[in-house]
């Protein structure tokens, strides 16, 4: 077993097979209904069991028919023979010295996705991955280096969901007090490219007969798709953050590719008409500082006058760039991200500098997957 650096503590987490074709997870109330009906199950009855199936998926966290002690014993025998409701195989679990936790699953088509928790005092956030890979190619992201295998089912989107309140014993769903009480679809890939899936899951999650998380505390983070945010807002309502990170088309396409297509002006746009801006939410604007390249007080002064020209009501979240192996930018100093973040709190708008989680153990998009593989390439074996 590979040695890992020093405060990261291994897991090795029991493995439980997950079958995809079989697995009930990921699916609505009304196709469990129509599968119980495939095997036999009386019509009438079918409604009430998927419900009684859904109760212990998502409420209390069950990973076998054998749990679900309300259901009689030839019933469960049944289930269990045609269907599963268990768990991906995870092939890493981390530790970092800071709390932040992070689960790397291998789906049964040898697919890996990574799944980021990062605690607070008050709360808690799960980054959720919508794709394996990303078609995009940030320049200065580590997963748009990794090319698109696929996009991730409904059931795979929320299983990272199940995984962590497994690992963080948090069954049966709490109603108040939650570990994980926040969802962010941060993680590798653009889930507007992935939208019918994304919204599924999240309907799955929003449901009050299950997870039941609000859709206040849901946010999707996009590149900038214009025509699914228009979508996002009217289909899901869930929060939006836009990942913004230059307030010039050349210096924006330049680092992200996806803005030749959908310039700055029809971001913005779409943003000022976001239809889950009612009820006096925000947007918030991803902006990640990379030095020299669109960290200057004329960038913060620039970035302040869009957002008030647009007139959207919005806060800056800004992230000093973690450099990963092979990258080309270099994080501004603290005292340049200080003054950046001064200027625009200046106007009279929000904008934290977010701090770096989970560096001991990778945590930026992307990094534990393409670290692990090649570790597990290049002697075999990380961690198992
Ligand atoms: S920043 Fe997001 S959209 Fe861009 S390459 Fe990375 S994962 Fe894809």
């Amino acid at each position: 077993m590979k040695t890992l650096p020093l405060g990261v503590e291994p897991i090795v987490a029991p493995r439980i097979d997950f079958d995809e074709s079989k697995s009930l997870i990921g699916l609505s109330h009304d196709e469990v209904s129509a599968k119980l009906k495939e095997i036999g199950i009386p019509e009438k009855q079918c409604r009430m069991r998927a419900q009684q199936i859904w109760h212990w998926i998502y409420f209390r966290g069950a990973k076998s028919f054998d749990e679900m002690s309300n259901i009689s014993k030839d019933l469960r025998k049944k289930l269990s023979e045609n269907f599963d409701v268990g768990r991906p195989e995870i092939i890493e679990a981390l530790i970092s010295n800071d709390g932040t936790r992070k689960w790397l699953m291998k789906f049964p088509d040898g697919q890996e996705v990574e799944t980021v928790f990062i605690p607070e005092s008050d709360r808690g956030t799960l980054c959720i991955s919508s794709q394996v890979g990303c078609t995009l190619t940030c320049t200065f992201c580590h997963t748009g280096t990794q090319r698109l295998v696929r996009n991730l089912t409904p059931a795979e989107i929320v299983m990272q969901l199940l995984v962590a309140r497994d690992h963080l014993n948090e069954w049966p769903s709490p109603s108040e007090g939650r570990l994980v009480s926040t969802i962010v679809l941060m993680g590798m890939g653009e889930p507007l490219y992935n939208f019918e899936n994304v919204k599924k899951a999240m309907h799955i999650v929003m449901d009050d007969n299950g997870i039941n998380l609000s859709r206040r505390r849901i946010t999707l983070s996009t590149s900038g798709v214009v025509p699914e945010i228009y979508r996002c807002g009217e289909e899901m309502g869930i929060n939006l953050a836009v990942s913004l990170h230059a307030v010039d088309d050349v210096t924006r396409s330049q680092i992200m590719p996806i803005n030749n297509k959908y310039p700055i002006d029809e971001l913005l746009t779409a943003c000022k008409n976001y239809a889950g801006l009612k009820n006096s939410r925000k947007i918030t604007f991803e902006y990640i500082l990379l030095k020299d390249i669109n960290d200057s007080d004329e960038d913060a002064l620039k970035l302040v006058n869009l957002i008030k020209e647009y007139k959207i009501p919005a806060k800056v979240n800004l992230i000093p760039f973690n450099p990963w192996p092979g990258s080309n930018y270099e994080r501004p100093s603290k005292t340049r991200v200080v003054k950046f973040s001064k200027l625009i709190f200046d106007s009279g708008i929000s904008a934290p500098i977010r701090t770096t989680r989970g560096e001991d153990i990778l945590a930026a998009c992307g990094q534990l997957k393409s670290e692990s593989l090649k570790a597990r390439k290049s002697d075999g074996t990380f961690l198992s």
